[in-house]
């Protein structure tokens, strides 16, 4: 299996050009602060962290009286993973009770292929997972669930078609609790048939999701990497429509917009969770910042 490192080649390819002619000269000098905003800009990390970012290294270019060009890009690493840091990343769930994990986002973004795979994962270490088809938008979006339902062992609830999502995910839930299940995957719609507002329905799923037996303790929003600054801007309308807890930031493996992660998470101010790194069971991965970095400026 590829490293991560080899996994995040599209991202680092747009930055290992800066880093580089960084690298080339002997000093620090106009043009290495030049290249470096490039890079940063060019991995769509934003106009606003990637001046923060900047600044500080500036800083401490000057307190340190740093001189070379390797000193400098470990002092951005830092500050890259200083602005990445929180203090948990985890999934939350409470042991004994029927966990909800809810799924919003665009269409397309690969909320389902990240309902699926982690429902695998959740499986491996012997858990009980249910699988509700809320997207009743996407007509093959509840086939493509009940797939990976049957590759993992987990219960797939859908509804008829055009049925309201809130009552499938209710369902789901009734169902899960019904079987002592410790989890339900509930996957929502990026979309809509009718004209009814999908920030009312979002809203309305999340308020359903939170009602006895229901126990939601991750409400995550899926990102596609390769949308760059655009995804955040749409992303930012579920976060005022619903309380998200975490980001799943997809297809990374095809993304050369690595640094959205740093955006989202000064954009939004919600941690990254989880990663896509392709599209089967085993490229879903815990965001490790340290990793990330290190391997975008190797
Ligand atoms: P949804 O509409 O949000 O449920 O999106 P889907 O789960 O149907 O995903 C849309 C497409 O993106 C599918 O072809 C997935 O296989 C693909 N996809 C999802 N996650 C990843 C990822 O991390 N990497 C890659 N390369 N493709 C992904």
């Amino acid at each position: 299996r590829p490293s991560f490192r080899e996994r995040l080649s599209k991202a680092r390819g747009t930055v290992s050009g800066y880093l580089g002619s960084i690298l080339s000269r002997s000093a620090i000098d106009d043009e290495t602060w030049d290249d470096l905003e490039e890079a940063l800009i060019r991995a769509d990390v934003g106009v606003g962290p990637a001046t923060e970012v900047l600044d500080a290294v500036r800083a401490r270019v000057k307190a340190d009286g740093i001189e070379s060009p390797e000193v400098l890009l470990e002092a951005v690493k830092d500050e890259v993973k200083a602005r990445l840091h929180v203090d948990d990343r985890t999934l939350h769930s409470d042991e004994g009770e029927t966990n909800v994990w809810l799924f919003v986002g665009v269409n397309g973004v690969g909320k389902t292929t990240t309902i699926g795979k982690l429902g695998k994962r959740e499986a491996e270490v012997g858990r009980t997972v249910v699988m509700a088809a809320g997207d009743t938008f996407r007509a093959a979006a509840a086939e493509q669930l009940g797939t990976w339902a049957e590759r993992c062992g987990a219960t797939l609830v859908r509804g008829a078609e055009g049925a309201d999502p809130s009552s499938i995910v209710f369902d789901g839930i009734t169902k899960a609790a019904s079987m002592g299940a410790d989890l339900l995957l509930a996957d929502t719609a990026g979309r809509l048939h009718n004209k009814t507002n999908l920030m009312d329905e979002l809203r309305k799923v999340r308020r359903v999701a939170g009602k006895e037996p229901g126990h939601v303790t991750e409400v995550l929003l899926v990102i596609d990497a390769t949308t760059g600054q655009n995804g955040l801007a749409q992303a930012r309308v579920f976060t005022e429509a619903v309380e998200v807890t975490g980001v799943v930031l997809t297809k990374l493996d095809g993304s050369a917009k690595g640094g959205i992660v740093l955006a989202i998470q000064a954009d939004l101010g919600i941690p990254v969770k989880l990663v896509g790194l392709g599209e089967t069971a085993d490229d879903l991965v815990a965001f490790d910042p340290d990793e990330f970095v290190d391997a975008l400026f190797a």
